[in-house]
């Protein structure tokens, strides 16, 4: 027989994304929607930092087809049992409290919301057998391992703040599900993410903001500590790219640039990019803060096909573009 096959349509995949109203997950929810995906958000809204900028990453999601947004605390499984219907091909978990400083300030809401927030949506996920769970951790579990870069193997996590216990506790909570139950569990750890919708408690977000009202910006130690800057598109290929990650049953993967950054180099980038001179004042270091962070991406590159592509100065020029337009009201 001749003719044509018509190849079949690939078939709707449903996401759950918690934390889909925040800086990465609205991001990432965008991503989805714009290759077909089904998305379910489900966000609280939690007011660690003002709720309307969270209703801005979400107004344009809000009524496109294929999406719909669930206000629920992660924490509350009787309420995400009764409003989660329906086949679920993964859930991508970000609902977090971030931030290191609140963490010390709070240590029993971080706990709370972090641990078992992420015990309570891989509940979900057990009892409604979704194959594939994705993980927002971060590299602050390496804490203050002197062996830079940091690689997955290395099994010297030293965290130095209750936010990075937290998500060892993640991590290890997955390695349990995934063990007892065979679901695939991928934990990404993100390294310091940055671009259009930072959080606005994110370093590059509060400089810009200062220096763009002319008030001194504050630095904590000497201007020595580094970081692994990651933009925020990249991250996000890298989470989509891990929904098809099909290989161990569980697995972490470091989603970071590859380079450290000093933080006077990236004031000296931001001035670059916003055209104006920073104030600075300095202060002590932050208890928690690590003194440096840095990724060995070589398991994301080729297990996910993952290259981060954004330099800082692209990355910073589109949030500078993003906080002079949509940002600026904030
Ligand atoms: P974000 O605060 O912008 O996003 C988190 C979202 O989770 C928010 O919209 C918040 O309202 C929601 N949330 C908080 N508590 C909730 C709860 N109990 N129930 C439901 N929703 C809740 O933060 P982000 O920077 O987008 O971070 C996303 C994830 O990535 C977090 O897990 C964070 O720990 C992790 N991470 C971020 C970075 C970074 O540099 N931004 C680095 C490492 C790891």
């Amino acid at each position: 027989m001749t003719g044509v096959v018509e190849p079949k349509p690939p078939s709707v995949r449903t996401a759950l994304v918690t934390g889909g109203a925040g800086f990465i997950g609205s991001h990432l929810v965008d991503r989805l929607l714009s290759e077909g995906w089904r998305v379910v958000a489900v966000d609280n809204f939690d007011p660690y930092y003002p709720e309307d900028a969270k209703r801005r990453n979400v107004s344009r999601q809000v009524g496109r087809p294929g999406y719909s947004l669930l206000e629920i605390d992660v924490c509350d499984l009787p309420a995400l049992r009764e409003a989660i219907g329906g086949r679920l091909d993964a859930i991508v978990h970000l609902a977090a409290r971030p931030g290191v400083r609140a963490s010390l300030e709070d240590p029993l809401a971080t706990e709370r919301i972090n641990v078992r927030g992420t015990a309570s949506v891989l509940e979900l996920a057990r009892e409604r057998e979704v194959p594939h769970f994705v993980f927002g951790s971060s590299s602050s579990v390496y804490g203050v391992n002197p062996a830079v870069p940091w690689r997955e193997a290395d099994d010297v996590l030293m965290p130095i703040s209750p936010y990075a216990a937290s998500k060892v506790s993640g991590e290890m909570l997955g390695h349990v599900y995934s063990h007892l139950f065979g679901m695939r569990f991928v934990a990404l750890r993100f390294f310091t993410v940055y671009g259009p919708r930072q959080r606005p408690d994110l370093a590059i977000h509060k400089f810009a903001h200062k220096m763009l009202r002319g008030e001194p910006i504050t630095i904590f130690g000497d201007g020595h500590t580094r970081r692994d800057y990651t933009y925020v598109g990249d991250i996000v290929s890298g989470v989509r790219a891990a929904l098809d990650y099909d290989r161990e049953r569980y697995t972490i993967m470091n989603l970071g640039c590859g380079r450290a950054i000093s933080l006077a180099d990236m004031v000296e980038a931001l001035e670059t990019v916003m055209g104006r001179q920073a104030a600075v004042e300095r202060t002590g270091e932050q208890p928690g803060d690590v003194p440096q962070t840095w990724a060995d991406i070589s398991r994301a590159r080729a297990e996910l096909g993952y290259e981060p592509r954004t330099s800082l100065v692209e990355g910073m020029a589109a949030f500078r573009d993003w906080l002079l337009t949509e940002g600026a009201s904030r």
